[in-house]
């Protein structure tokens, strides 16, 4: 049997409505809103909100026998203003973990405490050339030497907080969206380009009048980026947990932008063999593109959940993504990959 096919004008187009919406960690209720308004349409998806703010729905199958999970997450890297500087512009902290020189001269916009949303851009403090010559070049790429400059009319620290910011607020980084040749260059990627996958699974299924095999829950995470996003919000009674989430290209992976990966081992150790082994299996008979990969330097909600003392098998799985918590890149191609692998697991029956 082959998999119902998957309607990928949807999934680019939900994805593009998810890169659009800011998310850094801590400040998600915008993209969960947005994610449970897509699932809305469903009347068999039985949608409620962790007390922390992930979204979860149950979607009834056709055993209870065995329960599975999936989870992506939907919050992004992104900063807070930390400080506000005597000639008016911002300090700021990092939420998640990325170097500076990754989202130098990037528009960001802070999000007020009255709901206002203030433009600007982060810049080296030392940021002309004419000005400091070679320190441009020279200096380090750190908290203190980093600063906004708002599209405002203040050069004080009063005339800043006379614009309503205050040390606190949600500061995010513009996704530049662009997308060429079935590549899609975007910020934040990382995971929302698996979020998109996991709804388009959903409508994959529900276009061909199906169910999955097994009631299942759909996680949608929300402090992934700072390592606890999946620690609660699975039900006890789930068997399997699958976390969906990016696949990390360059010198030494396997991984590409068009294929999805099953990772084996990340930095926090193997995933569970047998869980694994089954979904190479279901990708082998479904034809489905992907490639086996370790990834360095990572961490998954699957591990939060396994650390929270989730009693669960969990394996990972997801689109290639170039350039990762950076200024990323992945393809139409893994992106179907990904959730051709997601659907056949839903209608896969063993337990
Ligand atoms: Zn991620």
């Amino acid at each position: 049997m082959s998999l119902p096919t998957i309607d990928d004008s949807y999934l680019q187009d939900i994805l593009i409505d998810l890169l659009n919406i800011p998310s850094p960690t801590g400040f998600t209720e915008g993209v969960i809103t947005q994610a449970e308004q897509l699932m809305m349409v469903y009347p068999y998806l039985n949608l409620s909100r962790t007390r922390k703010g992930a979204l979860v729905a149950e979607w009834p199958g056709r055993s209870e026998a065995a329960p599975r999970a999936l989870t992506a997450h939907a919050d992004t890297l992104g900063a807070m203003v930390k400080e506000i500087k005597s000639n008016g512009r911002l300090k700021l902290t990092k939420i998640g973990g990325y170097a500076w020189n990754t989202v130098e001269g990037e528009g960001c916009t802070i999000f007020t405490r009255n709901e206002e949303e203030i433009r600007g851009s982060l810049l080296l403090a030392k940021a002309s050339s004419h000005v400091h010559g070679a320190k441009v070049n020279d200096l380090k790429r750190e908290d203190d030497n980093m600063e906004v400059r708002l599209d405002a009319r203040t050069v004080s620290e009063d005339a800043t907080r006379a614009l309503g910011i205050e040390v606190g607020d949600f500061v995010a980084f513009d996704p530049r969206i662009e997308i060429n040749n079935g590549f899609i260059r975007s910020r934040h990627l990382d995971d929302k380009a698996c979020v998109a996958s996991l709804l388009s699974a959903v409508k994959t299924l529900h276009d061909a009048g199906m169910e999955p095999a097994q009631k299942t829950y759909l996680h949608i995470s929300n402090y992934e980026e700072v390592g606890h996003g999946a620690a609660v919000g699975i039900p006890s009674n789930v068997t399997e947990l699958v976390t969906v989430d990016m696949a990390a290209i360059g010198e030494g992976q396997t991984s590409d932008e068009f294929h999805a990966t099953l990772c084996v081992k990340d930095s926090g150790g193997p995933y569970h063999h047998g869980l694994s082994q089954r979904l190479r299996e279901l990708a082998d008979e479904n034809n489905i593109p992907y490639k086996i990969d370790i990834y360095p330097h990572y961490g998954s909600d699957g591990e939060a959940y396994w650390r929270a003392g989730g009693d669960v098998a969990v394996a990972l799985i997801g689109p290639g993504v170039d350039a990762s918590h950076n200024y990323e890149r992945t393809h139409m191609e893994a992106l179907v990959a990904t959730t051709q692998w997601v659907v056949a697991y839903l209608l896969s029956e063993y337990q």
